[in-house]
């Protein structure tokens, strides 16, 4: 495991390893979109270190979003929609190393949309997104400004299904929810089959998302990450860093 090295050879390391790469799998969490202006969970400044009458891990779990619609929606509609945020470097070089070939799938946790908004085709979104939302009764779809809109207008702050009036519930996966088979089917044959996994602005604490790692028998396991992980002393290359400015740092030829 390459530690000790200076950020620099780690980049040059991590380069190398992309140049000999053919079918690169990147996992990411919260951590890929904080460059873009969106708060991840667990760093400082992130939405659980923030003031909330409820703990945002109990906000965002079924029985919360059923028993207390009203304020799930405060939350999410301040804290988790940011139809304004923009790509970051780490989003588009991504986007760039599967158009050039060399990488197969990007999994992710994210809910943002944000890789698809930079280019990226094969995307597993693991707990959904906020762009997708449906009425619980007659299941139709409305996207997220919808979602914005409503909550303004609504007295208590619930969007609901203009054709049948029933509540609308964003395609997230909430605490308590299952994650959908074929995303993870797909997710665990994509990291099955990677030569090089690259992980990325993730704790790595929200199962059975971060289990997915377990799959990987390649070559080399790369961490990037502000903060440590359980799983860095797995990695083959651990850069602590930002991911944007590291993958910005990278060429793809
Ligand atoms: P997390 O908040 O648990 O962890 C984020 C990790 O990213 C931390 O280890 C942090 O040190 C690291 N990090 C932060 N900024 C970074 C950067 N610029 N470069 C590299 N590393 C950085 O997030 P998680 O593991 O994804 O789990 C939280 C859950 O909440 C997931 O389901 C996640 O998708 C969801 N969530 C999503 C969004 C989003 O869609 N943008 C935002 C908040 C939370």
């Amino acid at each position: 495991m390459y530690t000790m090295e200076s950020i620099d050879k780690k980049i040059q390391i991590l380069q190398d390893i992309i140049n000999n790469s053919n079918s690169i799998v990147f996992f990411g969490g919260a951590g890929v979109s904080t460059e873009s202006g969106i708060p991840d969970f667990r760093s400082t400044s992130g939405l659980y270190n923030q003031e909330w009458k409820y703990p945002p891990e109990q906000i965002v779990s079924r029985t919360f979003f059923n028993h207390k619609c009203s304020e799930f929606y405060k939350f999410y509609c301040q804290k988790m929609i940011a139809l304004d945020a923009k790509p970051n470097p780490a989003h588009f070089k991504l986007a760039e190393l599967e158009q050039k070939g060399k990488l197969s799938a990007i999994i992710t946790q994210n809910i943002d949309g944000l890789h698809q908004a930079a280019g990226s085709k094969n995307v597993f979104e693991l707990h959904g997104s906020v762009h997708r939302n449906f009425c619980l009764n007659c299941n139709s779809f409305y996207d997220a400004s919808f979602i914005l809109e409503q909550h303004k207008i609504d007295s208590e702050g619930i969007p609901h299904c203009t054709k049948c009036n029933h509540i609308v519930k964003p395609d997230v996966v909430l605490y308590e929810e299952s994650l959908d088979n074929n995303t993870i089917d797909n997710s665990i044959k994509a990291i099955s089959k990677a030569d090089t996994l690259i992980i990325g602005g993730t704790s790595l604490v929200v199962y059975p998302a971060s289990g997915l790692v377990r799959y990987f028998k390649g070559k080399n396991l790369v961490i990037i990450n502000m903060s440590p992980t359980d799983y860095d002393k797995n990695s083959t290359l651990l850069i602590q860093g930002k991911i944007g400015e590291v993958l910005s740092r990278i060429s793809v030829v």
